[in-house]
């Protein structure tokens, strides 16, 4: 059925976002242990996973393949296959995801017009930029953000196995 415009995060009660953000951190687990840099989100749309991204830098060594362009790439798929009108879809979205997205990925969830985002550890994604698209109508940060941040720290602490010794720190700074 035609299901009514999603729930805003704030709708969605405390308990529901700690349980996506759950989910987000599960994600993000995966990719510690395929030793890319541990980043996790969700795309939820009307109380519905459509998109589930990790970090694939390393796997597909391709440097924007950020968890956040991987669930957006999933979401369009899933458009597609759905027959929706992407432009209608991406606005009623809200992205759960473990740290902050760098500014390449808000700037492409901005131009995507996603609703909102909450996250473990947010702050540049509702300050203005130029020419991507408005600010998230709402910005949460502070959910599961100890766990998040143990997760990068293991991440820092061990030397990825799938990765040359050498190019780990200096790549998955940036990336
Ligand atoms: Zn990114």
């Amino acid at each position: 059925p035609e299901a009514a415009p999603g729930p805003g995060m704030a709708e969605a009660g405390e308990a529901a976002v700690l349980a996506w953000m759950d989910q987000a951190l599960d994600v993000a687990k995966e990719a510690l242990e395929k030793g890319e840099v541990p980043v996790g989100c969700l795309l939820v749309y009307n109380g519905e996973v459509i998109g589930r991204g990790r970090n694939e830098v390393n796997e597909t060594k391709n440097a924007t393949r950020h968890a956040e362009m991987v669930a957006i790439d999933q979401v369009l798929e899933w458009c597609k296959q759905h027959k929706r009108d992407y432009r209608e879809v991406f606005p009623q979205l809200v992205l759960y995801v473990t740290v902050e997205p760098c500014i390449m990925c808000a700037a492409a969830l901005r131009l995507m017009s996603i609703l909102s985002c909450c996250g473990s550890v947010l702050s540049i994604s509702s300050d203005d930029m130029v020419d991507s698209g408005d600010p998230f109508e709402q910005c949460s940060s502070g959910y599961r953000a100890e766990e998040a941040v143990e997760l990068l720290k293991a991440f820092y602490r061990q030397e990825n196995p799938n990765a040359p010794k050498s190019k780990v720190r200096k790549k998955d700074r940036r990336q």
